[in-house]
């Protein structure tokens, strides 16, 4: 079976969350009609928190792709900007609160991961040379003030778009994902000639080869394909239940395993728009707060060992004044880590069934649109090629794996010890990942995924992809929670022209963040002006 007579004909996309509709609208267009797409998917559960932040490459890897413009999506899901996170509250000891603490030396307790892009001179990043100011006692100001045009702008609740939409600097998104679900179901059916097949898989059919050949489903039906795309989510009913991939259970290296989470109104016009996520320090884990229209999505990522979820319900309600009688709660649990292969024979597993890790980075979204530029990448015929499959699940695994690494950083290298969780988050087993991070980082050398190139993630989306776990965000992190590089990059000190060729890029940023500060509108207004008063 060779050429077109090998071309994979059907696709069924098991699974209607946000990983089933956008699988199934970025597969309908990327392989240009060729395929039918079926999407079988069990009604959906109505969420109590939907608010999700998602990464930069969103925009233009998937819906620039889908060729839908950022204003109309952002209107259909609700969307806000998302300019960086915030970490409150990582150092300080002390009951939750929304509120930054100050730190014992000076300074509010919190740090911005913005998504701008970090500068570099004579290619070596900025951070070095930030190092070496501070540490020749030349400059005390955060290095995320000093070294990203942001930082000013969220404090001042500025918008990152400029009312007219162009852009004034890098951003993501906060969005409803259940909104995303809804508006990508419609376009891919509407727009793509996609099939949706409300029903509930109840059964699988393998043939002689151990592939999957047929889903059966509650109401009778028999969906045959060559290639199946595993959404279920968490159960994994394909890839996990049905083919037995083994799943690499990463409980050890990451503390939380549970999650209560809820909507809160907000009153937009009183008190402006947050540009950004905040992820906010608690007893036994932390919340993030994603803001939307006239409400914000929230919930306490906690580990099970350490707290309750009715003590983390009551934590959440006196963080933000809730009334536990008259809130509607969602408590998940959570198997943390990913299949040992997201690809196995015909059935790929994108999104919760392949692995899920806590939203600290905000991975999840990233990682489907991330695995469906892959999948489409690496396409395979009915031969199903082991060279495509393979290269595939290396780079799933290495995607994954980099974030878990950034992830267990911030656990380890935050230096709370005020409560069992914080103490137990600095005795977890590091992986060889983080601790090689941490050495280099230490000795003063750029740290990021290895994987990352520094000097092409403008141009090339495969390496935006991995931006991730980047060195400005690696700074920022590590900075951030108070932990300093022991020296300064030695091969500084044999490059004086480049440390004063540096020294302006300095001042450039200062006065970049004036001019923007008085330039840009707020949030709000420009939100109001897109979604409407
Ligand atoms: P699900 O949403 O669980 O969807 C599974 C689908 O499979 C459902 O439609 C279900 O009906 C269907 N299904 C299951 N069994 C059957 C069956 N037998 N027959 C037919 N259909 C079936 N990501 C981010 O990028 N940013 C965030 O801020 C963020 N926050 C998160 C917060 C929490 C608490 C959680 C749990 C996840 C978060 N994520 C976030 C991750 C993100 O929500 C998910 O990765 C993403 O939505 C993909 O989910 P999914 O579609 O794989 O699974």
């Amino acid at each position: 079976m060779t050429g077109t007579a090998a071309r994979i004909r059907k696709v069924v996309v098991l699974g209607g969350g946000t990983a089933g509709w956008m699988a199934a609208a970025y597969l309908g267009k990327a392989l240009q009609g060729t395929v039918d797409v079926t999407v079988l998917a069990a009604p959906a559960r109505p969420r109590a928190c939907t608010g999700e932040a998602t990464v930069p490459h969103l925009h233009r890897a998937f819906f620039d792709f889908l060729g839908i413009n950022e204003d109309e999506w952002m209107r259909e899901c609700d969307a806000s900007f998302r300019t960086a996170t915030r970490f409150v509250n990582w150092r300080t000891e002390g009951a939750s609160e929304a509120a930054a603490r100050a730190l014992p030396a000076g300074g509010p307790d919190h740090f911005y991961q913005p998504f701008g892009l970090l500068a570099d001179y004579d290619r070596i990043p900025l951070s070095q040379y930030w190092v070496k100011r501070n540490h020749d006692g030349g400059a005390r100001e955060p290095f995320d003030y000093a070294c990203f045009r942001e930082p000013p702008l969220m404090d001042a609740l500025k918008s990152p778009r400029r009312l007219d939409g162009r852009a004034a600097t890098r951003y993501a998104w906060h969005l409803d994902a259940g909104l995303v679900a809804d508006f990508l179901r419609r376009f891919a059916v509407g727009k793509l000639a996609v099939t949706h097949v409300e029903d509930e898989m109840t059964g699988v059919d393998r043939d002689g080869r151990g592939h999957v050949s047929a889903l059966r489903t509650a109401s009778g039906r028999v969906l045959e394909a060559d290639l199946f795309v595993d959404c279920s989510g968490s159960r994994g009913l394909l890839l996990d239940r049905a083919l037995g991939e083994p799943f690499l259970d990463m409980s050890d290296q990451l503390p939380c395993d549970s999650v209560v989470a809820t909507t809160v109104p907000h009153d937009d016009a009183a008190h402006g728009v947050e540009p950004y996520t905040s992820a906010l320090a608690m007893s036994a884990g932390w919340t993030w707060k994603t803001p939307l229209s006239g409400r914000f999505g929230t919930g306490y990522v906690y580990s099970s060992r350490f707290t309750t979820p009715q003590e983390a319900t009551a934590e959440l309600c006196d963080l933000w004044g809730l009334d536990p009688s008259t809130t509607r709660f969602e408590h998940s649990r959570h198997r943390v880590g990913r299949t040992e292969r997201a690809w196995v024979r015909n059935v790929v597993g994108i999104g919760r069934s392949a692995g899920y890790l806590e939203p600290l980075e905000s991975t999840g979204i990233h990682f489907v649109t991330a695995a469906l530029h892959l999948l489409v990448k690496h396409f395979p015929d009915r031969t199903f090629n082991p060279a495509l499959v393979d290269v595939f699940n290396r780079e799933v695994a290495v995607m994954f794996d980099d974030a878990r690494d950034l992830t267990q950083t911030h656990y380890h290298c935050t230096p709370r010890d005020d409560t069992p969780f914080w103490r137990a988050t600095g005795e977890l087993p590091l992986t060889s990942g983080v601790r090689e991070r941490i050495a280099a980082y230490r000795a003063g050398l750029p740290v990021g995924s290895p994987h990352t190139d520094e000097s092409t993630y403008y141009g090339d989306f495969e390496a935006e992809i991995r931006n991730l776990g980047s060195n400005g965000s690696y700074y920022c992190l590590l900075t951030g929670l108070g932990l300093l590089p022991d020296a300064p990059l030695p091969a500084l000190a044999h490059r004086p022209e480049s440390v004063a060729g540096a020294e302006p890029l300095f001042q450039a940023i200062k006065r970049q963040q004036q001019n923007l500060l008085e330039t840009l509108p707020s949030a709000y207004d420009c939100l109001r002006r897109l979604h409407g008063a």
